[in-house]
Parts: C-alpha cells; structure tokens; sequence
C-alpha cells in the first residue's frame, strides 16, 4: 500500500520523478489528487505520453461514484480516465511507429493481439481487453505510457478539444457506421454524451430523418439543434404510433444508446420489419424483452456494439471532423484545469455540463 498525499490548488507543482495524477484512493466514493505519483517509464515497446486535455466519460463518473459495476472491476490505487490527447514525451527502446513530439491519442481497449478475434480484425472484442484507467493506471495525470500499437497519430487541422474524446465520439461512429444509415431513417434512443453524438454523426454520414427520444427535455432540445427531425420524451410512448406512421411502417435503423428496458421495448417497436437495431447502451440488469415481436417474426438485424473498431473507426472519425460536419461544440459544454476536478465532476454528474474536459498541462 503506497500512502497519498492529498493536494489542493495551492500545493507545490510534482517534482522531476513524480507527477499529478487523479487516482481512485480508496474502495469508495470519489477521486483523489495526488502530486507524488512516479512518472512511469516506458518499456521496450510502449510510449510515454505528456497528457494535455482529457475528457470525463460516463465511466469515470460511475468509478467516481463507486457504483457496483466499479466496485467489482476497477482496482482501488490507479489513476484515472482513458480520453485524452498529449504529446509523445519518451519512446521504448523497440519502439519504430512513433517519435518524440508527435501529438497523439490512443486507443483504450488493449490486447496482446495474439487471440483469434485480434488476429481477425475484430481486436474491439478481443477476448483478453484491458482498458488503461479501468483496470490499470490512465490518463487523468501528467504522463501515460501506452503500447505503442495502440497510438494514434493525430492530424494537423484537428483541434486539441476534439482530439480529446476521440474515444466516445468513436463509441458513437462505430455504432452508426455499422448500421449503413445513408438515405435512411434513423431512432437514436438516448441522447445523453455519445446519443448527442451519435446525432451529428448520423447526420453527417447522411441519415435523411433522425427521431430520437429521450427523459430529459433540454437534452432533446439540443438534438433537435443538432440536426433532429423530432424529438420525443420518452415517458409517453405514444410517439411509437407517430413515428411509425411518419416512415414506413417503422424507421430503418434504431442506434439504442440508453440501455434503458423501457426505451429499448420502446424503440423495437418503432424498428420497421426487416430493419437494423444497433445496441450501445448497457442495461443495468437482466431486461425483459419480446424474442418474438421484435426480433423473430420481425426479421430485423440486431447488432452489439462494444468499443471502436481498431483503426477503421479512427480513419472514419478523422474524416468526418475534417469534413466539418460534425456538430460539437454544443456538446462540449465545459472546461476545467485537472485542479479543479471536484468541481468538473460535480458539473458532469448534476448534468449541468454534457461534454467536461479537463486540462492537465499547456
Ligand atoms: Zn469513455
């Protein structure tokens, strides 16, 4: 057990071999930040990278919170966050892909890519999946060290705020992406961080008209802003009849982003025969739902979506920020530096602020 040393604003800055870093303290609610963290060294094939600009995920909030999911993955004493960008600072001794400067992020799911679905091109759901800030040490501090094959090279033109959650924005593309939403109708069930995503993304890769439902009336709003057709609160669900009459027999594609039972019942039911349902959002519990309505006898496609494919959801996310579609900057609705974490979490979690990032270093 190593001790902590809690910080506040006015502490002194780490020293040449320490660093800041926000750390899971304890088996318990909330994070600490320390200031006596090693800077870790890189090995023969991993990166160092200096952390710029990071961004809170829904599952920092539920490691924030300690819910059960954290309680039973997430061990007590690592740093924090896996959305970030920064800049390659020391490179292993074997490392050939990158070099010292390069402005990067990275991605989060890591495997020894020696399973079959690695070595298939599945390496999203490769079987042994580690995820840095999850079950070992992440990014919510001065410097991360990565395996240098789950780098990624940032390009030029794509702002540093962006950059940073490549990592949702990517949970978001990979699941419209896999479901072929050009010319076609689309239900996104859940606009909380990656459902307002998702929408801009839809969007951009040519969605004709996007419905989405929703508990929470400003959140709505802000997809109707963001290119919704119609919004709906989900609580009635009489917008199942309306939707369905307002397309054929049933939107073509349903994106479930709030792993809410309710909403996902509600959205299969708005599902035209024969259409594509794309699973994202993760019910706490078993749901209850009707095999033979909404999937058999439907004849629909029903896709699980988990992570970002490895690269080709980058490359698609790359193109479509530079394309200038994409619609984000209502979504990243605040910025604090790394010191004021108290206050970007409690911003996050009252629901304030959609997108919080979090600057560590200049
Ligand atoms: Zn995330």
């Amino acid at each position: 057990m190593t001790t902590i040393s809690p910080m506040t604003q006015d502490d002194p800055p780490a020293t040449e071999t320490t660093m800041r870093g926000l750390i899971k303290h304890h088996a318990g609610p909330e994070l600490q930040l320390v200031n006596d963290r090693p800077i870790p060294e890189p090995g023969p094939r991993e990166v160092r990278i200096k952390v710029k600009k990071v961004g809170i995920c829904g599952t920092d909030r539920h490691i924030w919170e300690w819910d059960e999911w954290a309680a039973g993955r997430v061990p007590p004493g690592i740093i924090t966050g896996h959305e970030f960008v920064g800049h390659v600072d020391k490179i292993g001794t074997a490392v050939t892909k990158c070099e010292i400067g390069q402005r990067v992020s990275a991605e989060g799911h890591m495997t020894a890519g020696v399973d079959y679905n690695s070595r298939t091109g599945n390496a999203h759901i490769a079987a042994d999946t580690k995820i840095f800030g999850i079950d070992c040490d992440g990014c919510f501090a001065e410097y991360i060290v990565v395996p240098e094959d789950n780098v990624w090279h940032m390009h030029p033109d794509i702002d540093d705020k962006y950059a940073a959650i490549l990592d949702p924005l990517g949970n978001a593309v990979h699941t419209v992406m896999s479901a072929d939403v050009s010319a076609k109708t689309v239900l996104i069930s859940g606009v909380g961080i990656i459902g307002l995503m998702a929408v801009t993304v839809a969007k951009a890769a040519g969605a004709s008209r996007i419905y989405c439902t929703d508990v929470n009336p400003p959140r709505l709003e802000l997809a109707k802003k963001l290119g919704a057709y119609a919004a709906y609160d989900a609580r009635d669900d009489s917008w199942v009849h309306d939707v369905r009459a307002q397309t054929h027999e049933g939107v073509d594609v349903l994106l479930e982003m709030s792993g809410a039972p309710a909403a996902m019942n509600q959205g299969f039911r708005a599902l035209r025969n024969g259409g594509t349902a794309a699973l994202l959002g993760l019910p706490a519990r078993t749901v209850d739902f009707d095999f033979n309505a909404h999937i058999i006898f439907k004849g629909c496609t029903v896709l699980g979506i988990n992570g970002r494919r490895m690269w080709e959801t980058w490359y698609q996310m790359e193109q479509l920020l530079l394309s200038g579609r994409l619609e984000l900057d209502d979504i990243i609705t605040h910025e604090f530096p790394m010191s004021e974490y108290q206050e970007a979490f409690r911003t996050m979690i009252s629901g304030d602020g959609i997108k919080v990032l979090m600057n560590v270093s200049d």
